[in-house]
This record gives C-alpha cells, structure tokens and sequence, in this order.
C-alpha cells in the first residue's frame, strides 16, 4: 500500500466512524426523552442477565434451529471483528498482517477459526434466507412485517454473505501470493478454506493478484464501515443494544405491574382519615401537569424506548400471542415497531427544530397504535417470555391503556361497568355490598 491509500484509508475511518457516532449519540438522545426509571438496583442479577441472555444467547436456543444457527452468525460476527483490528492496523501502517510475528502458532489458529466460521456464517444466512423466502415462516410474513423491515432482513443476509465472501477473498489472494513468493506478502497465518480458492488466481501474474487483493481488502472494509452505518435504520441495532437492554430489563417476576406513584399517592390520600391533602410538597407552577399513563413516546419510560430499538423484529412474541393466534388485530412486534417508529419520527422533529420538539398533532396513541390493539392483550406475558432480548411490549401496551383509562375514560363498555362496580359497591358485580355473595348464585 502507498501513502496515499494510507491516507485515504485514515479519511474513509474518520467518515465510518464518524456518521457511527453521530448516530449513536441521536439514539441516546432519543433514549433520554423517556421518562427516568432505575433501574440501578441489584447489579449482580443483571450482569447475569446480560451474560446468560445476551451473550450466552440462552433465549435463543429454545428454538433450537434458529439458536444455533444464530449462535453461528453472532460468533462470527463478534470473534471476525478480532481480525478487523488487525486490517485497521495494516491499512493505516501499511504493514502485512502486523500481528502474526506476535501471536506465532495462535495467529494461525485465530485465522483458521475465522475461516471456518466465515462458513458457518454463509451457511447459517443462507438458511436464514430460505426460511424467510422459500419456506415463508408465518411469523416473517405476517401482515405486521411489511416494507421496509421485511426488505431490511434480506438485505442483511445478503450483506453478511457478501462481507464473508470478500474476506476468504481477500485471504485466498494473500495466501496465493504468499506462495508465489512476493517479498510484501510474507508467510502468515493459516488458511483451511481459502486454499481451496486459492488456485482461482493460478495463471494471473502477481500485478493482477495483488490488485484483486487490494480491491477485495478495500471492499471489505468499506462494507465492514457501510454496515456499521446501516445497523442506525435496522432491527440489527440489537446486536450492540441487546446487551444495555437485557442488563437493565425488569427484574420483577412476569405479572407483577408497577404502581403509578401519582396514583397511590391519591388513594393513600383518600384512605386516610388524618391525612391533609394540603400537606403535601410545594407545588411547582412550572412542573407539567401530571399525566396517568402514556400517549406518546416521551410518556414511557427511557427502558421501554430502549426495548423499541432493541427489537429484532424477530415475530417470536407476535407467533406466541394468544391474541394474535386468534385473529385479533394485536401484534406485540408492531407495538415495539411502532414504538420505534414514532421515537424516531420524534427525534427527527428535534434535530429539524434546533434541538426543540415542535408539537406535530401526531401521537403514538391513535396515530400508530389503535385502542383495538391494545384492547385485544389479555396480559398473560407470553410475548415477554418469549422475547430472546427481554423486550416487554406489554409494559407499553398496559401504560397506553392507563392513558386511555384514567386520561379519557375511553376504557371499553364492559370494563367501565366493572370498574363503576368497583367504585360504588367495593366489588365487580352489580349488588350491593350486603348482597355481595349473590354472585355464587348465577349461573
Ligand atoms: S401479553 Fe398481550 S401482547 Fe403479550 S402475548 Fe399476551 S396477549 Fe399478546
Ligand atoms: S419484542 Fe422481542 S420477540 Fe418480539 S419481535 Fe422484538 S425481539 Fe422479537
């Protein structure tokens, strides 16, 4: 390599990394406009959490074809990324695999394995690809995951085969010139699959291997960057954000609902007798009025907006919601969809006004969300464990229905009846308090 590709090479990084960090910084912004939850408590379960679910891939595997075959792509993608230090290193140094003189015997153990997962990656996408394209699963052609999100998958598969497929290039080529002998292209490394590419280059003189090599490298650095810049507008943010999000998921056992605080504030209130209601903080004049539940996206909580960015848009909680199964209009994956969705619609509004949120006359409630939908949930927590990233889209989907309960009222028939019940006679039926046994007389 030249100087000049050197510094073209340092230019093409700071752009990558660059447009990455702008992108980073906007989801946590993002992530910031939720309301403040902590989720600082018991440290120990958490890091067990995230090393079980996220990097143990423990959730995964209860499907055990897509677990493993997951467990493939994600191995890959982690232990290939220890090789993409080193092509940093050499395109910015313009030195030959700059880490085999260190590393000896572990460098060609290092680069074999990369070989063989980089099989095992294409192998893996190219299931993946069948069961999306030919086989169709239910949960990857459901109605919900259409657009955008249905193309976006295949173009990642298309993607990592692309990616793996210019790395054993790019390997084959160096082992050839290696052979040749070149004085640039000194012995290193071991390559079990790429020299059964190798002879491909047989007959080409070394000028043309090594420009083959050169536009493989170039090539697959500069998809390495281009991914990592795409991942900011796919479901494929999960692979950074799956471990953040199983840390800070809900500890509490499935089904226990947290109280809002403004809540239970009034009803101690209204509970006690002594209590004075003037009692209570200083009231500040500029403070927001308080709001029960959530309408939009700034009304959750920054976990939950955390959750939206996470989803792998995966359909396994939609495939397990009873609701779903039963043909109503609720999908769990479109709630975090949605979610996400509007967050970034949000965001997009703050970056276009300074930095200021201009109201849109558009909510997540309504706009996105149907009352149907969240109407349809029975809360039996399915989609929540099945989510292989601990994702709740429950915990949305029962603050939207707070909003709609205690914001307008706009709870369905049959509920308000039941809560009226509640009220007036300290039961759900329609009897008096006397008479509230009568219920073990209907049929
Ligand atoms: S909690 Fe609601 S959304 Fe989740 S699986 Fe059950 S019915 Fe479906
Ligand atoms: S919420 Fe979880 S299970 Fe549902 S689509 Fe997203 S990642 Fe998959």
């Amino acid at each position: 390599m030249s100087y000049l590709d050197n510094i073209l090479f340092a230019i093409l990084l700071i752009i990558g990394f660059g447009f990455f960090a702008s992108s980073v910084k906007k989801i946590i912004r993002n992530i910031n406009l939720g309301v403040d939850v902590n989720r600082k408590d018991n440290s120990k379960a958490r890091w067990k959490n995230m090393a079980l679910i996220a990097l143990g891939q423990s959730k995964m595997v209860r499907r055990p074809v897509a677990g493993i075959l997951h467990i493939f792509v994600y191995v890959g993608f982690i232990i290939i990324n220890i090789e993409l230090l080193e092509i940093i290193i050499d395109g910015l140094f313009g030195t030959h695999r700059i880490f085999a003189p260190y590393l000896g015997v572990v460098y060609d153990v290092l680069i074999a394995s990369f070989e063989i997962l980089a099989v095992l990656v294409i192998f893996a996408v190219t299931v993946f690809w069948i069961r999306r394209n030919v086989i169709r699963l239910k949960r990857f052609i459901n109605p919900d995951l259409k657009g955008f999100p249905k193309s976006d998958a295949n173009y990642i598969l298309y993607f990592e085969t692309v990616l793996m497929m210019l790395f054993l290039l790019m390997n084959a080529s160096d082992l050839h010139l290696q052979n040749v002998p070149d004085p640039v292209f000194h012995k290193a490394g071991s390559f079990p699959i790429s020299q059964f590419i190798a002879p491909i280059f047989n007959g080409m003189s070394n000028e043309l291997v090594v420009l083959l090599f050169e536009v493989f490298w170039w090539l697959h650095i500069a998809g390495i960057l281009v991914f990592m810049n795409y991942l900011y507008f796919s479901k494929h943010l999960h692979i950074l954000l799956a471990f953040p999000n199983t840390y800070f998921a809900n500890l509490n056992p499935e089904g226990q609902f947290d109280n809002l605080e403004s809540v239970t504030k009034e009803v101690k209130l209204m509970m006690d007798p002594n209590a004075d209601p003037f009692a209570a903080a200083p009231v500040d004049e500029n403070a927001a009025p308080a709001k029960f539940g959530a309408s939009d996206v700034q009304d959750l909580n920054w976990v939950q907006l955390l959750n939206a960015y996470t989803c792998t848009e995966c359909g396994r909680c939609t495939s397990s919601c009873p609701a779903n199964q039963t043909g109503k209009k609720l999908s769990p994956r479109k709630i975090m969809m949605d979610t996400r969705d509007r967050l970034q619609e949000v965001g997009k509004n703050i970056d276009a006004n300074k930095g200021v949120f201009v109201p849109d006359n558009k909510t997540l409630l309504n706009d996105y969300i149907t009352p149907e939908e969240l109407w349809a949930c029975t809360s039996c927590n399915a989609c929540v464990e099945e989510c292989p990233v601990n994702i709740s889209p429950l915990s949305i989907i029962m603050d939207m229905r707070r909003y709609l309960v205690m914001e307008q009222s706009a709870a369905p028939m049959s509920l308000n009846a039941m809560m009226t019940n509640i009220e007036n006679n300290g039961a759900p039926w329609q009897y008096s308090q006397q008479d509230r046994l009568n219920w073990k007389n209907e049929n």
